[in-house]
């Protein structure tokens, strides 16, 4: 509001000298001198034919950092342009002002870099040729005031508008903008711009296990690291988050969008060394050309998002160009989004059950529980579809929850009392405050015997909210439930994890008893080094996926506990467990009959 009155007071005085100037009425300038540098901040300047100063108020000698003697009869130009005068190279500004003096003409808020003392300064003046009543031309005379304080906020605003703070790269808006003149440039020359899109991956574990601290500085390497491959005519910036993006501008060199991709992944790929931590990320990413996959910026956003989603949902780690058909799959899961948060109401939920044997004896110890869904619209999805998508959406919470109490109730129901029910847990669940309470009542409606429920968890629980995870689960445990670690060996793999909770079960990935079955020798000592660490910690194991009688003689070789797996059953209805159990009844009785 102050500035705004500057600067109409400045416009009113600047008026009211013009009306004045043709008369050259000494009394209404001093007058006018007066009043107006009582009140403001800025000065009157005045120069006779010769463009020297004249009449230099106290105010105005100050700005030019001298006393008002030393400049009385002084050049303007020579004294506001510092090495310039000698040299003849004004900046651009001050050329425009001696051109103005130069052909008379009038002039109002003429930004001027000017050097004062040796520093440069911003000025704004306004001014207006002095004519005497014969119209002869007599100098000039004008207001000035120092502006570089506000120049500087307002470039400082201007910086922050356009920077991200943290990486001091190009944020989302200057991408934009870069983009938007791209592809202008393509339009104009017939050539191609690219949009690439970066996105790391497992960034949030990290994150989220080490802190916002340990993050921030790795996202500040990653962007050292991003500013180091781009070329002339290319700009990296930060989308937000850990999300990155670079604009080609000119991309008609073949290769070139491949090329860097590739560069990108394999660099932001190697090992960051921050606070004494050895950490590794990976990265994705998703490209689109201008203006072939789109000729307007947010329509190449888009499409780079969704060939950037296709890259993260191929296990990360790659570069995937944008092709139309990446919108029918977008669409495709949009609506199975749509049909997975009716699903529930509409029943179409049902549980298989997978048998899990003692190791020597073969006898049933449990069943998993494993979710099948039967979309009306879609027909059987399968859970590795269908669970990620739930949890991106937390629709896993109640889904969850209708899973445990399912499984806990045909459990107590139809099945021998030594038999336990093992039921798969996400991440999100347990992040939930009232897991356990969910639990106490799927137990109480079922009654259940706790002991006969072991709950599944994954190693990403200690990702994210560990001590959240780990108190749900420790409440669990004093109910009496026991907790197995599932799929392990694929995550984040540490040993360490075992100290962390008192888990009853180890469950060896499928992958290791498969590598294990082709002799591979890591798999072997994974295997191996997973069984005696259990023993020792008075754990038991499960080995998933065997397929075939040799696998589970060698599973049982090694000393594991339990096996799961297509050799000892498939996932099966509930009805077919029934049977199951009646079979084996009817075996026991013929054979003691
Ligand atoms: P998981 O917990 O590792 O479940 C075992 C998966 O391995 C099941 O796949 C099972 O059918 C499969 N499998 C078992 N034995 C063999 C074998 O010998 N060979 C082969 N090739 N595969 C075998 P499914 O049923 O497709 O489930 C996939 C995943 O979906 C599960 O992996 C689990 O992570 C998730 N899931 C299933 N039901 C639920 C649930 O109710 N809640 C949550 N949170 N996740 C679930
Ligand atoms: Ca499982
Ligand atoms: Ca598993």
């Amino acid at each position: 509001a102050s500035f705004g009155v500057v600067e109409s007071a400045r416009v009113a005085v600047t008026a009211r000298l013009a009306e004045s100037a043709s008369q050259e009425q000494s009394e209404v300038v001093s007058m006018l001198l007066r009043e107006f540098e009582e009140g403001q901040a800025d000065w009157l300047w005045q120069v006779d034919i010769r463009r020297r100063l004249k009449a230099v108020s106290p105010r105005f000698a100050f700005a030019l950092g001298k006393e008002p003697a030393e400049t009385e009869g002084q050049s303007f130009l020579q004294l506001i342009s510092g090495d310039g005068w000698e040299s003849g190279q004004f900046p651009p500004s001050l050329h425009e002002l001696a051109e103005k003096l130069k052909r008379k003409e009038n002039f109002s808020n003429l930004s001027v870099k000017v050097s004062i003392d040796g520093e440069d300064r911003w000025w704004e003046l306004s001014g207006t040729p002095i004519v005497d009543e014969l119209g002869n031309y007599q100098g000039f005379r004008g207001v000035g005031s120092d502006v570089t304080e506000q120049r500087k906020s307002s470039e400082k605003i201007e910086y922050l508008a356009r920077y991200d703070t943290l990486t001091q790269l190009p944020n989302r808006r200057m991408l934009n903008e870069a983009l938007g003149d791209a592809l202008q440039y393509a339009a104009k020359w017939r050539s191609r711009c690219a949009f690439l899109m970066i996105d790391l991956d497992r960034f949030k574990a990290v994150n989220d296990s080490l802190g916002h601290l340990v993050g921030d500085q790795m996202l500040a390497e990653v962007a050292a690291r991003l500013r180091g491959l781009i070329q002339e005519g290319e700009i990296c910036g930060r989308l937000g988050g850990d999300e990155f993006a670079v604009v080609i501008r000119d991309a008609s060199h073949k290769g070139r969008i491949e090329l860097l991709a590739r560069a990108i992944i394999e660099r932001l790929s190697e090992p960051y060394e921050i606070e004494n931590h050895v950490l590794y990320v990976g990265a994705s990413v998703g490209s689109a050309m201008g203006p072939r996959d789109g000729s307007t910026v947010e329509e190449l956003l888009r499409n780079s998002d969704l060939a950037l989603y296709r890259a993260k949902d191929e296990g990360g780690g790659t570069h995937r160009e944008y092709e139309p058909a990446l919108h029918a799959n977008a669409e495709e899961k949009r609506q199975l989004e749509h049909a997975l948060r009716h699903a529930l109401e509409r029943d179409e939920f049902l549980l298989h059950f997978q048998p899990v044997v003692n190791a020597k004896t073969e006898d049933i110890v449990s069943f998993e529980a494993l979710a099948r869904w039967n979309s009306a619209e879609h027909g059987f999805v399968s859970p590795g579809k269908f669970i990620p998508l739930a949890e991106d959406t937390r629709l896993i919470v109640p889904i969850g929850t209708w899973v445990l109490q399912e499984a806990c109730r045909e459990a107590a129901e139809n099945w021998p009392e030594h038999v336990k029910v093992n039921v798969n847990v996400s991440p999100e669940q347990l992040l939930e405050p009232d897991f356990a309470a969910t639990v106490v009542r799927a137990l109480s409606h079922s009654r259940l015997e706790p002991k006969r429920l072991e709950i599944e968890v994954t190693e990403s629980i200690f990702m994210r909210d560990a001590s959240v995870a780990r108190k749900a689960l420790e409440q669990c445990m004093a109910l009496g439930c026991s907790v197995a670690l599932d799929d392990f060996g694929t995550g984040y793999s540490s040993l360490g994890y075992l100290r962390k909770l008192k888990f009853s079960t180890i469950k060896i990935d499928r992958t290791f008893v498969q590598g294990a079955a082709q002799h591979s020798p890591e798999s072997i000592a994974i295997i191996r080094a997973v069984i005696a660490m259990a023993d020792s910690l008075d754990m038991t194991t499960t080995a998933e996926g065997v397929e075939n009688e040799e696998e589970a003689a060698m599973i049982r070789g090694m000393g594991c506990t339990k096996i799961q797996g297509f050799h000892f059953g498939r996932p099966m209805p509930a009805q077919d467990v029934c049977g199951l159990f009646a079979r084996r009844a009817m075996e026991q009785r013929l054979a003691r009959a």
